[in-house]
C-alpha cells in the first residue's frame, strides 16, 4: 500500500501518517519526491485498511501497489534516486555520470596508491578495492581484509575518492560500513537475505550487483529486502549473467539497463570488467553501457594486470581508463548526460 500525500503536505502531516501506520503494526517509509511526498507500507500482517489512512489531514490518496517490490518501483517513487555524498560532489543517478574505478583486489598499500594516484588524476570519483575477496577457489588470494580497509581510508584521504568495496558477510558488512562511502553486495550474496537485511539496517549507500542468474525481478527484490528494512539507498549493478556463450566470462545483459529504469527509480551502473572477462572487451561495452542509458561504469584498473592477483585478464590500464574515459565524454550527451566535471581537462592534461 501506497499513501500519496497532498503536494503541500506539511511535515508534521507526514509524521502523523507514519505514527498512525506504525500504530496499526505495519513499517512507514516516507520518501520524499520533487513533487509530493509518497509513504510506502510494509509488514507482513496482512491487509492495510485503507479507509482511515484517507481520512487523515495532508492525505491525497491511498494506492495498493500490486508488484512483489514496492520501495524499488517507480509507483512509489516517480523520480529517478540520486545517491549523494555529503561534502563531496560526487553523486550515483542524476545527470552527471558516476565512474568506479581500481583493481579487483586491494593487493598492497603501494599497488593501491599507484592505481588510486592514476585514477584519481583522470578524474574518478570514486575508488574500487576488493578487501575480502569471494574466490572461487579456498586457494586463491582472499583479500586483505581488515588492512585493506585501512589503505583504502587514506587513499579517500590522500586523493579524495570515495571508496566502494565488498562485504561478504555480517562481520566484514559492518567493518565496510565503518570505512568505506558504498557497501557493495556482490553477485553471489545477491540472494544472501539475511546480509541484504542487515545492510538495510545501516545507513551507508549499498552497490547491489545482479547475482549470476537472477531474473530482473529478483535483482529487484534482492534491493527491496534492503529498503524494506529502511536504507534506500540502494545502487543497482549489472555485471553480466550465465549464458551458453564462451567467448566472454559472462554476457553482459546491458537490455536491463532500459527494463530497470522503466520499473524502477533506483540508478543503475553497468561493470564490464566482470562482464566480460576480456580487456580488450571492457572498452566497447563501456560505451555500449552509457549509451544504453546506465547511470554510469564500474571497471577494474591496474597497472600491472599480468602480476595481479585476481581478475588481471580483465583489468584494464591506466591509459585505457583515460581513453574509455574520453570516449564516455563524447557519449554522454547523446544521452543527456554528462561526466563529472574536470574529468576530460584532467585526462588530456596527463
Ligand atoms: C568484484 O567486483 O570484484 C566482484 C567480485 O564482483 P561480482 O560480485 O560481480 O563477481
Ligand atoms: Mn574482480
Amino acid at each position: 500500500m501506497l499513501v500519496v500525500m497532498k503536494a503541500h503536505a506539511t511535515p508534521e502531516e507526514i509524521q502523523a501518517v507514519c505514527d498512525h501506520i506504525q500504530q496499526l503494526g505495519f513499517r512507514a517509509h516516507p520518501l520524499p519526491g520533487a513533487q509530493r511526498t509518497a509513504i510506502g507500507i510494509t509488514g507482513n500482517r496482512g491487509e492495510v485498511d485503507r479507509g482511515n489512512l484517507e481520512s487523515l489531514s495532508g492525505v491525497a490518496e491511498v494506492i495498493r501497489v500490486s508488484k512483489a517490490y514496492k520501495l524499488a518501483s517507480r509507483d512509489v517513487k516517480e523520480e529517478d534516486t540520486v545517491v549523494r555524498f555529503p561534502g563531496t560532489d560526487a553523486a550515483i543517478g542524476g545527470r552527471g555520470l558516476a565512474v568506479i574505478a581500481g583493481p579487483c583486489s586491494i593487493e598492497s598499500r603501494e599497488q593501491a596508491f599507484a592505481i588510486a594516484a592514476q585514477v584519481a588524476a583522470a578524474g574518478a570519483q570514486f575508488f574500487r578495492g576488493g578487501a575480502y575477496k569471494p574466490r572461487t577457489s579456498p586457494y586463491a588470494f582472499q583479500g586483505l581484509g581488515f588492512e585493506a580497509l585501512q589503505i583504502m581510508a587514506d587513499i579517500r584521504d590522500k586523493f579524495g575518492l570515495r571508496i566502494v568495496t565488498e562485504a561478504i558477510d555480517s562481520q566484514s558488512l559492518e567493518l565496510v560500513a565503518a570505512w568505506a562511502d558504498v557497501i557493495q553486495i556482490g553477485a553471489r550474496n545477491m540472494q544472501n537475505f539475511s546480509l541484504l537485511k542487515h545492510a538495510g539496517r545501516l545507513r551507508k549507500p549499498v552497490l547491489l550487483k545482479r547475482g549470476l542468474s537472477a531474473t530482473l525481478e529478483e535483482f529487484l527484490m534482492a534491493a527491496e529486502y534492503i529498503m524494506s528494512e529502511g536504507n534506500y539507498e540502494v545502487i543497482l549493478c549489472e555485471r553480466g549473467v550465465r549464458t551458453f556463450a564462451d567467448h566472454t566470462r559472462n554476457t553482459l545483459d546491458l537490455s536491463i539497463v532500459p527494463a530497470v529504469q522503466r520499473l524502477s527509480h533506483l540508478p543503475i551502473l553497468v561493470d564490464p570488467s566482470h562482464g566480460t572477462g576480456k580487456r580488450d572487451s571492457v572498452l566497447p561495452m563501456a560505451r555500449a553501457a552509457i549509451a544504453s542509458g546506465a547511470d554510469g561504469v564500474l571497471v577494474e584498473v591496474h597497472d600491472h594486470p599480468e602480476i595481479a592477483l585476481s581478475d588481471g585478464p580483465q583489468s584494464i590500464y591506466p591509459a585505457q581508463f583515460v581513453q574509455m574515459l574520453n570516449e564516455l565524454e563524447q557519449i554522454a550527451p547523446v544521452v543527456g548526460r554528462s561526466l563529472p566535471h574536470g574529468i576530460h581537462v584532467q585526462a588530456a592534461a596527463n
